[in-house]
């Protein structure tokens, strides 16, 4: 047993990705507000072991930015199940850091590096989450925890005026 996990483990029966049934029946429907629930977002991505939610250490490693590398990953290590989910967000080669990272069907976290002093630094540190867009409008999107995408009212507005 780990002391202080940065995971959690998450109760799922929930199978495939909303997205994967086609969304068309009833049953979609019916269902649709148990997948979309706040525990089961995120866990069937393919990047993600089903059952284990890395939420913590992707918080933890955001909070850990302009501090010295080295420390860093020797105590997430240290609080994990297996290294392998710190290098989703911590790009180790400079032609893999990316903008922004997708760990979850509708989760994105800030992509990581490690610059030339050793210090843990954002690839993009000036994008936030109102100069991103939601793949879809069924799913609450998140850039480090935070919504983004919400639709206001109006946005769509049809022509009604009829030409005489
Ligand atoms: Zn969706």
């Amino acid at each position: 047993m780990l002391n202080n996990p940065l995971f959690r483990k998450v109760n799922t029966t929930a199978r495939g990705v909303h997205h994967d049934f086609g969304g068309r029946s009833a049953d979609a429907r019916n269902t649709k507000a148990e997948i979309h629930s706040e525990e089961l977002r995120g866990t069937m991505h393919g990047k993600q072991r089903r059952g284990l939610d890395y939420t913590p250490l992707f918080r933890f490693l955001l909070s850990k930015v302009g501090s010295e590398w080295d420390a860093v990953f020797s105590e997430a290590v240290a609080r994990l199940d297996r290294p392998e989910p710190i290098f989703w967000l911590v790009a180790l080669h400079e032609h893999e850091r990316q903008d922004v990272v997708r760990v979850g069907e509708s989760t994105y976290y800030s992509g990581l590096y490690v610059d030339a002093e050793g210090s843990l630094r954002k690839v993009n540190p000036e994008l936030g989450p109102e100069q991103l867009t939601p793949s879809c409008t069924c799913c609450t999107h998140t850039f480090n925890g935070v919504r983004f995408g919400t639709r206001g009212p109006g946005i769509r507005r049809r022509r009604t005026a009829a030409r005489a």
